[in-house]
């Protein structure tokens, strides 16, 4: 019988955009391996929040596949002056803990035959049509494709070209407080696009800032003002907002995920974002079709989203939209806009 050998392929990053790229390739029988820096499960910076669209997603690609959640359907909005706003939700956000969630991607993509390297890189190059990449040790690999799954702070992003969309600086602490299960977010017209919010999952509750101009001095005022629970250590991330996709697109490297700036600018929601780009990578790689051409939907949806978060957190807007929430006869309105948004 004839068989099919694969062209190589690394993917640098073993979070969700890198798992989801490499289950779905390992799967189909490619040659894959997963570099990632850090052996797992390890920490991530995150509020963990898989909307309905994520989690259906998550199913859609690797089926019944258990992983712990704690499930939201009331989502509330303040202000320093209490709640203005209140929604019931259809549909659950599946609030996750990531180092769990992401070492259960990682397991599905191990069973599927994927390979996991834990390394740093140092160094790319491209030679004869191969990518060479060096790690720490000097060890040095060669593959055909190379997958950027490597984050908001992606070095084969660096290798293409340096330029980084404006990003969200976001700062979160975890406690052991589970008084509070719905999530919080709390609006203010002087966060230049951001918000402080509580997303409580299974283990913990993590408290967490950021806007455009956040500064930690400004977290721990907020943690005051809004009377959150100030425990934990504070960490902080990036969220490649605003991406305006100014890298160039190659046929043998792709970048997913973060790395890819694939997020949504008015809520900084990316783990959807992350799974749909992996998967898009895989399907480019298997059915020989450009990345740019299959993944089109989420580069046009992202840049709309761009604008949509330049819109809703102008202080005019912000105004507005306060006053709209307390009126309480268009909540059944502002409910069905709130589930259409995290389910579609
Ligand atoms: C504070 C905060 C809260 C958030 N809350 C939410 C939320 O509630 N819901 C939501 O949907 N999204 C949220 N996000 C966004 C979400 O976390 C990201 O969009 C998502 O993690 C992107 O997944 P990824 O696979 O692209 O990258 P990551 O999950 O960041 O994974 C990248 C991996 O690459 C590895 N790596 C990096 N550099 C190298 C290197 N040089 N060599 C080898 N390995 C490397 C890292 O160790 C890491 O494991 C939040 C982000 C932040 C910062």
């Amino acid at each position: 019988m004839l068989s099919i050998t694969h062209k190589p392929i690394i993917i640098v990053g073993a979070g969700p955009s890198g798992t989801t790229c490499g289950y779905l390739l390992a799967k189909a029988g490619y040659d894959c391996t997963i570099i990632d820096k850090v052996r797992f499960p390890r920490e991530k910076t995150c509020g963990g929040g898989l909307t309905p669209k994520a989690h259906k997603l998550v199913k859609d690609i690797f089926g019944d596949i258990k992983y712990d959640y704690l499930p939201v359907k009331r989502l509330e909005f303040h202000t320093a002056k209490g709640v203005f706003a209140a929604f019931e939700l259809d549909n659950e956000i599946r609030n996750v803990a990531r180092e769990d969630f992401d070492k259960v991607l990682l397991d599905k993509y191990v069973e599927a035959g994927g390979k996991v390297i834990t390394a740093r890189i140092r160094k790319i190059r491209e030679k004869d049509d191969k990518v060479l990449l060096t790690m720490e040790d000097k060890q040095i690999l060669s593959c055909d494709t190379l997958i950027g799954a490597d984050g908001a702070n992606s070095f084969v992003r660096k290798y293409l070209r340096l330029v980084y969309p404006k990003t969200l600086l976001m700062m979160e602490k975890k406690n052991d407080d589970k008084s509070v299960r719905d999530i919080v977010i709390y609006f203010d017209k002087k966060y230049d696009c951001g918000y402080t919010y509580v997303f409580p999952n299974m283990k913990q509750t993590i408290v967490g800032y950021g806007h455009l101009k956040a500064t930690i001095n400004e977290f721990g005022e907020e943690i005051g003002r809004f009377g959150l629970n100030p425990e934990g250590k504070v960490k902080g991330a990036y969220i490649p907002a605003f991406e305006k996709f100014r890298y160039p697109f190659k046929k043998n490297i792709i970048l997913i995920g973060d790395a890819g700036g694939y997020v949504d600018s008015v809520t900084g929601e990316g783990l959807y974002y992350a799974i749909k780009t992996g998967q898009n990578a895989a399907v480019s790689i298997i059915e020989g079709r450009d990345f740019k051409e299959v993944n089109k939907d989420m580069i046009r949806r992202v840049k709309k989203l761009n604008r949509v978060a330049r819109i809703f957190y102008n202080r005019l807007f912000q105004d507005s939209f306060y006053k709209i929430c307390t009126v309480k006869s268009l909540h059944p309105w502002l409910t069905k806009i709130a589930n259409y948004y995290i389910a579609k």
